[in-house]
C-alpha cells in the first residue's frame, strides 16, 4: 500500500526502538487504560523527573506516533493548529503540529502547556471531551479526531502562580498521573543506566540530589533533577573530577545566588 503524504510526514514521529523507562508506580497501567478509552492525560511533576521519557515510552508501547510541542509564552493557537502562509501560488494552509496529530491519530504531547497563552489552551478543549474535534476557524474546517488520537499534557505544579495556572475548566478535563523523583535506589539505577556510570557514583550523585531537594523552598525553586544527576555522571564519565562535575552540572545551573551556591556546595560536600 502506498503511503499517503500525511503518513510520510508522520513517520518521522514513529518511535522505532524502545525508549528506556523505569516504571516507579502504576503509571504505565493508568496511561494504557486512559489511552484505551482515549481520555486525555496530564502528567504532573517537577522538571527532569521522567515525564517526557515516559510519554515516549508509552507511544512506543502503544505503537502510536508521537508529536511533541514544547509550549512557551509566545505559543499561539495558530502555532498549534496551523495558518495560511504565502506561497508562489497564493496563500496555502499549513497544518500545525496539533492538527497533524489529530488528523493522523498520533499521541500529541504538549509539554508545559501552562507556559502558553490562555487563549491557546482553549483550542484543546473540544478535543478533550465527547466532541473530539479541532475547529480550524481561519480555514472554516472542523477536523474530527482520528480514532487513535490522544492528547497528553505536562504540568509542573511547583512553578504555578495564580496568574499563570491552568484554568479549572481545562484541568478538569484530564486524568492526572503524578510524577516525582523516584526513591533513591531506583533513581540511582536510572542514573547509572542513562549515563553508563558505576553504581557507586550513581548512588553518590543521588545523595547530592536529595541534599539539594532539601533546600527546595529555602532559596531554591527546585532541587537537582534526575536529568542533572545524569549530566553530572556523564561529565565524570567524560573525565571531569567529581566535584567539578557536580559544580558544572548541578550547582551553577540551578542558582545564580552566591549565598545559595555556597549553601548548596556545603550540603553537597558533606555527602562526598
Ligand atoms: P521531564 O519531561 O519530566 O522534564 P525527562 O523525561 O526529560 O523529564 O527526564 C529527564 C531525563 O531523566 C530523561 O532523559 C531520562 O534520562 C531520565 N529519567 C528520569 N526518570 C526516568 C525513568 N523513570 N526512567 C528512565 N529514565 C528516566
Amino acid at each position: 500500500m502506498a503511503l499517503s503524504p500525511a503518513a510520510g510526514r508522520l513517520s518521522a514521529h514513529e518511535i522505532a526502538d524502545e525508549p528506556y523507562y523505569r516504571a516507579v508506580g502504576d503509571e504505565v497501567e493508568i496511561f494504557a487504560a486512559s489511552y484505551a478509552c482515549r481520555l486525555p492525560v496530564m502528567l504532573k511533576g517537577p522538571t527532569g523527573c521522567g515525564k517526557t521519557r515516559f510519554v515516549e515510552h508509552m507511544a512506543w508501547r502503544l505503537g502510536r506516533p508521537l508529536v511533541t510541542v514544547a509550549a512557551h509564552e509566545d505559543l499561539t493557537a495558530a502555532d498549534l493548529a496551523g495558518r495560511f502562509l504565502l506561497a508562489p501560488e497564493g496563500t496555502v494552509w499549513h497544518d500545525g503540529p496539533l492538527t497533524t496529530a489529530v488528523r493522523e491519530g498520533a499521541i500529541c504531547y504538549l509539554d508545559e502547556i501552562v507556559e502558553a497563552r490562555q487563549d491557546t489552551t482553549v483550542v484543546i478543549h473540544p478535543l478533550t471531551d465527547a466532541r473530539r474535534a479541532l475547529p480550524l476557524e481561519k480555514k472554516g474546517e472542523l477536523v474530527a479526531a482520528h480514532p487513535d488520537f490522544q492528547l497528553t499534557i505536562s504540568y509542573n505544579p511547583g512553578y504555578q502562580s495564580a496568574v499563570k495556572d491552568l484554568k479549572e475548566s481545562t484541568k478538569q478535563r484530564f486524568v492526572a498521573i503524578e510524577f516525582d523523583y523516584p526513591e533513591p535506589s531506583v533513581e540511582a539505577e536510572i542514573v547509572a543506566r542513562e549515563a553508563g556510570a558505576e553504581p557507586e557514583l550513581a548512588r553518590s550523585l543521588v545523595e547530592v540530589g536529595l541534599r539539594s531537594r532539601n533546600l527546595r523552598g529555602r532559596g531554591l525553586a527546585e532541587g537537582a533533577s534526575t536529568r542533572m544527576l545524569i549530566h553530572a555522571a556523564k561529565l565524570v564519565g567524560g573525565g571531569a573530577a567529581l566535584d567539578a562535575a557536580i559544580r558544572a552540572a548541578i550547582v551553577l545551573p540551578i542558582t545564580d545566588e552566591p549565598d545559595m551556591r555556597e549553601a548548596l556546595g556545603a550540603a553537597i560536600a558533606a555527602t562526598l
